[in-house]
């Protein structure tokens, strides 16, 4: 009988872990990141090439590593962060496993050089593919500096799943912006292939929120500070006007530790409920601290997932210290009717839930669509920043850049001069500022005018579209959009398709784009927050699916940009040409939305309302 099990040598169950723990560049440096943290850093600088494919390189100030530990560092389950079973309970450090460097050294070309401060040289161990080459003693400055080059040379199978530099790139900045967030008592940089694309210096929350999603955003940020039970919570939450498209901007963390966690973000949302529209996302960074034994961290090797011991409390915990922060804040700052001014209640927690759903009814919520309504008035902001205003009490702020004048709605000229329908139509008048009232024969037929001029745009840039390209306007003064770093490395990768749509996008270093022109039909409208749309569209395609095949998507979100919302009376000359418009465009194609354009209303059908029949 042979003997058919053996023990894995080191150097295979290294590379098993490694599958695990080193998905990409960004894994690494994620990995290595939290290792000089641990290590007490103070600043921390990041080098990649090719996207980190060539080479990472992470140099910090931290406290080192004598010879002897810098050997052990990189033997499988050798760590200095816990020591017994019952450590695991209670783990405060980022790292605990022991495998980051082993994995990470079997499969690249690695080098560690470490020297602790009160010695007088340090130490320079040179790994390939796992195996020890070189250890010798080097001159260096305290602190450690690790490089990675050629990361998966041996493991081909990985290496073919790496997607394009700019994207790997774009991983990094996204992890490198949230460990400056979680840190902005610790300076980093990070430099690609030569350019520098973040370097904050050791500042507050605040301001690292500011450098990491945009000066603009980070106006309208408002504290957060709750210490109830075992939850505490610390941070920045934005209000429903400064809203992203995609989760990119929201930072949690558990002790310390950045997590995607459901729990979490369904707390958030839950917060956000009614007072911000589906598929908006707030932006934030927010810090939750439970006792380290409430919180089990070692559910995966990425530790990006936790489990919590007491699941409910944490989601009310979270959820309730942000309504506390969202009824306390401007945008739903309730006027005291005036009978009860002198003390108005704090309101309960069925209060709220109706005051942010009538502010919402009000549209208050919906930055896309400013109701003109008065209701709204109700909730009108009470003084506040200006970012919270709402877009129902007080008339839009003035346009900050000059935009060259944009040539009047002007239907494309019918082919036939035959009247078309719509064309045919006896027009009544218009309701509320948004149907339009007509007569045909003895049906009353009711349009709904945002309805069809988004049907009409959308069409419209179908047939540019398929004529060689969406028709762009140039912007007199280009305006500058701060962005995630991957959302930067979409801008990128899409630079071409995008012109194709009407978009001028320029990188301008770090993850800062410059947005040198629009689609013509929007570019009188929030363009920056058009682009960030089209982006979160683009983000979800990924990379396999074609451009071409999402663009009818595409379209239809520039052509809901191009709608003016809300009350919006249009002289009879206007009518006539959407009407005629109408005609133009092919009602039977895809529609963007997929809502009705009109309705009729038979006599019958009025008839039988007034009990004539
Ligand atoms: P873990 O972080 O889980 O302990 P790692 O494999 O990431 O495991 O690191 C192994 C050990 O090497 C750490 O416990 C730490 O003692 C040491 N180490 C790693 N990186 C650094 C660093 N940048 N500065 C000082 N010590 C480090
Ligand atoms: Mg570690």
């Amino acid at each position: 009988m042979s003997q058919r099990i053996a023990i894995l040598p080191e150097t295979i169950t290294n590379k098993i872990a490694a599958g695990e723990v080193v998905e990409r560049p960004a894994s690494v440096i994620k990995e290595l990141l939290e290792n000089s943290l641990d290590a007490g850093a103070t600043d921390i600088c990041v080098e990649i090439a090719a996207g980190g494919r060539r080479l990472i390189r992470i140099t910090d100030n931290g406290h080192g590593m004598s010879r002897e530990d810098a050997l052990l560092s990189l033997e499988r389950h050798a760590t200095s962060k816990i020591r017994t079973d019952s450590d695991l309970d209670g783990i405060l450090t980022l790292g605990f496993r022991g495998e980051a460097l082993p994995s990470i050294a079997s499969v690249s070309r690695f080098r560690l050089a470490t020297r602790e401060a009160d010695s007088l040289e340090g130490t320079e161990i040179v790994v390939e593919g796992g195996r020890v080459r070189d250890v010798k003693a080097c001159g260096m400055a305290p602190g450690t500096v690790i490089t990675v080059e050629q990361l998966f040379f041996n493991t081909p199978a990985r290496l073919k799943f790496l997607k394009s530099v700019e994207t790997e790139a774009g991983h990094v900045g996204d992890t490198v912006a949230r460990m400056a967030v979680s840190r902005p008592d610790v300076a980093f940089s990070l430099t690609s292939d030569g350019r520098e694309l973040l370097r904050v210096q050791r500042s507050d929350l605040r301001r690292r929120i500011a450098q990491a999603v945009g000066r603009d955003a980070a106006s309208g940020l408002h504290e957060v500070a709750s210490s109830g039970g075992e939850v505490t919570v610390t941070g920045f939450i934005s209000g429903p006007s400064v809203v992203r498209s995609a989760a990119s901007a929201m930072f949690t963390y558990i002790n310390g530790r950045f997590v995607r966690d459901k729990v979490v973000q369904h707390a958030i949302m839950q917060a956000y409920r009614g007072v911000i529209d589906r598929g908006r996302y707030p932006i934030l960074a927010l810090f939750i601290q439970v006792p380290p034994g409430e919180v089990d961290v070692n559910v995966h090797p990425t530790k990006h997932e936790v489990r919590f011991r007491r699941q409910a409390s944490v989601h009310d915990g979270l959820q309730a210290a942000l309504e506390e922060v969202l009824r306390r804040s401007p945008w739903l700052a309730h006027r005291p009717e005036p009978a009860a001014a002198a003390t108005p209640a704090p309101p309960t927690g069925q209060a709220y839930r109706e005051r942010i759903a009538a502010a919402a009814q009000a549209s208050l919520a919906l930055p896309v669509k400013p109701a003109p309504a008065s209701p709204a008035a109700r909730f009108a902001p009470a003084g506040g920043t200006g970012m919270e205003r709402s877009a129902a009490a007080i008339p839009p702020p003035e346009p900050v850049s000059v935009r060259e004048p944009v040539e009047p709605f002007r239907p494309e000229p019918a082919a036939g001069e035959s009247a078309g329908y719509f064309s045919s139509l006896a027009v009544i008048g218009q309701f509320h500022g948004e149907y339009i009232l007509c007569q045909s024969g003895i049906e009353l037929v009711v349009i709904d005018q945002h309805a069809a001029s988004e049907r009409v745009a959308y069409q419209r840039l179908r047939r540019q579209f398929r004529a060689g390209g969406v028709e762009s306007q140039r912007l007199l003064f280009p305006e500058t959009l701060e962005l995630s770093f991957s959302e930067a490395a979409l801008v990128g990768r899409f630079r071409e398709d995008l012109a194709r749509i009407g978009f001028e996008l320029e990188p301008f270093g770090g993850a800062t784009v410059i947005v040198a022109a629009l689609p013509r039909v929007a570019a009188d409208g929030e363009g920056m927050r058009l682009v960030r749309d089209i982006l979160a569209e683009l983000a979800a395609l990924g990379t396999s699916v074609a451009f071409d095949g999402a663009i009818d998507d595409l379209l239809a979100r520039i052509a809901c940009h191009s709608v003016v919302r809300g009350f919006h009376p249009l002289e009879g000359r206007q009518i006539t040409e959407l009407l005629r418009a109408m005609d133009e465009t092919d009602f039977a194609a895809s529609c963007p939305h997929g809502r009705p354009v009109s309705h009729t209303i038979t006599l019958g059908e009025l008839e039988k309302i007034f009990k004539r029949t």
